[in-house]
């Protein structure tokens, strides 16, 4: 099974995306994460984005379109893939189109999660990851069941996104609206978009994905 979860910054992808891949045996490909291993690392890709990031702007089309091609491809991907954070730009959604075409591969369900810009601030500025399994939390919404320590691996290391704090994020949820809100037409026009309901709990947005991906499975 190929999706897209699509939603603003702190709508919930990534918390979701973990929950998914176990249950479907598919691959959670988050640009975001690739982008930050970049660089950590380092690389010439990372040092390009490390500003780009901090200022809560995109990173440019063509690096993002060549490291998704490389990575639906490998072989994990094989029974299927959710991405999370790409494709951000409309130029990004036709590239995917084609990429696509070109590997025989298809989308079964692009999922819109739909959250107001007002509790995205809160989300934002609230989370934070084990450092070391990358487990996703937040300061209110989310915590572990015992303070301090993570609920997946134990560790007692945290660390929090450089680009998670209130001064970025408004420059974040621009970007979303003027930027990757412009491919839900493109999504809705191939008959493959589909809404959920990203205010609610986080089992339930769980609930309601469940719902259509099972209806996508059978
Ligand atoms: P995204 O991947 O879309 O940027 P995340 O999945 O990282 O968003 O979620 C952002 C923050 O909000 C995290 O700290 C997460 O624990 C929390 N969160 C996710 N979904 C919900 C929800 N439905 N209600 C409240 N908080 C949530
Ligand atoms: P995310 O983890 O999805 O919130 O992404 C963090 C940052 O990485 C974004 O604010 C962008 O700067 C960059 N980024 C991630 N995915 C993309 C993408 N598909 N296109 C452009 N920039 C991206």
């Amino acid at each position: 099974m190929n999706l897209i979860l699509l939603g603003p910054p702190g709508a919930g992808k990534g918390t979701q995306a973990k929950r998914l891949q176990d249950r479907y045996g598919v691959v959670q490909i988050s640009t975001g994460d690739m982008l930050r291993a970049e660089v950590a690392a380092g690389s010439e890709v990372g040092r390009e984005a490390k500003a780009v990031m901090e200022a809560g702007k995109l990173v440019s089309d063509d690096i993002l379109i060549r490291m998704l091609a490389a990575r639906i491809t490998r072989p994990d991907c094989a029974r299927g893939f959710i991405l999370d954070g790409f494709p951000r730009t409309v130029p990004q959604a036709e590239a995917l189109d084609r990429v696509l075409a070109e590997t025989a591969l298809k989308l079964d369900a692009v999922i819109e999660l739909a959250v107001d810009d007002a509790a995205l601030v809160e989300r934002i500025a609230g989370r934070y990851t084990c450092a070391k399994c990358g487990a996703g939390y937040h300061d209110s919404f989310q915590k572990p069941q015992v303070e301090g320590v993570c609920d997946s691996c134990g560790s007692p290391d945290f660390s929090r996104r450089a680009d998670d704090n209130r001064e970025t994020v408004v420059a974040r949820l621009e970007a979303y609206h003027r930027q990757t809100a412009p491919i839900l037409p493109h999504y809705a026009a191939q008959g493959k978009l589909q809404a959920v309901d990203g205010m609610a709990d986080i089992d339930d947005v769980t609930r309601q994905l469940i719902v259509i991906l099972d209806g996508v499975a059978a």
